[in-house]
């Protein structure tokens, strides 16, 4: 029978399944709570008349070697992939590729396959958690139905800022430092296309002066290694954030509406497409992080990890999370498995 101390994450995505990966090789038997129905956060993917879009992460870079020696056997098993399509940008003269940047990997045969193939070992289960309590040097955890889970020697909150913040009213001092923290969102627009638009490009940054400046980003979502390359092309476009600032609340069929006719001004086309859809993410990107990898409490093994420690980014939320985990791991006198990361904390 294994006896590792019980660690509870809140929050399934990227930086939370990094540190409960780090946890468990450390020995420590991992809980994952997410409110969604699978895990990954935003690494995710909408299914919809049998194709698929990334709507949310595009794509990742990694620099930090201790992201690096996460990825090399997920490389070699085929679930992390470079993606070699044609990038550039797109301004109103037209398209104009980049050259000699950093490679760009992807999740394969979707984005969230990275989170799922770290390699956690843990459990999750689909809750919302909404309340964390001491329970002498232990925490319980209550769900959104008044359930409790617990009680646990640490616990983990892998979630967007402004959730950590509630999520942390026992520390009132954590969640001052995260309330500091600024998160935008964003709409997303997928598109489904019989046949090809006929582009001579796989993924675009969008310059400001084109489409009235709707749009920031636009990508052949099917351009990516090991999704459905047939007869139909899936596009995928994000509007700009002076856009979103004016449209956060309008419904989505407006919104889909409004961006389709920007994206066909922008490319050029009048091809309809068969499918049309937008998402919203209500905390999609980070505006002005934290400045520091983790918060790890000082006097009891409570943290939070996430994107909007360093950055915006999957590399930010993957290493803040590994190393929130190896120092919870050691705070409970584990011996981590593996090195932190370049920069610690
Ligand atoms: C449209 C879009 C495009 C992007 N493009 C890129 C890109 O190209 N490259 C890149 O590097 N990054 C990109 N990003 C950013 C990247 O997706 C994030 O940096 C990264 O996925 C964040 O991971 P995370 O684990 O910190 O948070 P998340 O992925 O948000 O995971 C947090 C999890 O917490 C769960 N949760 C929240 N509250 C609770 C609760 N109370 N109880 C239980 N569970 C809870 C959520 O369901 C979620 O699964 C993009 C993001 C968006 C939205």
């Amino acid at each position: 029978m294994q006896n590792g101390p019980l660690v509870a994450v809140i929050g399934g995505g990227i930086a939370g399944q990094s540190a409960a990966a780090a946890l468990s090789e450390a020995g420590a038997l991992v809980t994952v709570f997410d409110k969604a129905r699978g895990a990954g956060g935003r690494l995710a993917t909408r299914r919809e008349g049998g194709l698929q879009w990334d709507h949310g992460a595009q794509y990742f870079t990694a620099r930090d070697p201790a992201l690096k020696a996460r990825l090399a056997p997920l490389t070699a098993q085929g679930v992390v992939v470079p993606w070699a399509g044609i990038v550039g940008t797109l301004a109103p003269a037209g398209f104009v590729a980049e050259d000699g940047t950093e490679p760009r990997f992807v999740g394969c045969p979707r984005m969230s396959a990275l989170v799922g193939a770290l390699g956690s070992g843990a459990t999750v289960y689909s809750v919302e958690i909404r309340e964390i309590a001491p329970r002498g040097p232990l925490f319980t955890l209550t769900d959104r139905h008044g359930e409790h889970f617990g009680p646990y020697d640490a616990v983990i909150i892998a979630t967007p800022a402004p959730q950590a913040v509630s999520l942390l009213a026992l520390e009132p001092a954590l969640a001052a430092r995260v309330a500091e923290v600024e998160m935008a969102p964003c709409w997303a627009l997928m598109l489904g296309v019989s046949g090809s638009l006929g582009l001579t490009f796989d993924g675009a940054f969008v310059a400001p002066d084109v489409a009235g400046g709707a749009l920031s980003w636009i990508a052949r979502d099917n351009s990516k290694p090991g999704r459905a390359d047939g007869a139909v092309e899936t596009w995928i476009a994000h509007a700009s954030p002076d856009w979103i600032r004016t449209h956060l609340e309008d419904m989505p069929e407006d919104v889909a509406a409004a961006l389709l006719a920007a994206f066909t001004q922008a490319v050029g086309t009048s091809t309809r497409p068969d499918i049309v859809q937008a998402h919203r993410w209500r905390h999609a990107m980070t505006l002005r992080p934290l400045g520091q990898r983790f918060l790890l409490d000082p006097r009891r093994p409570i943290g939070a990890c996430g994107d909007w420690c360093l950055g915006a980014r999957i590399e930010g939320a993957f290493l803040s999370g590994h190393d929130l985990g190896l120092a919870t791991a050691a705070r409970l006198g584990l011996v981590p498995r593996q090195a932190s990361s370049s920069a610690s904390q």
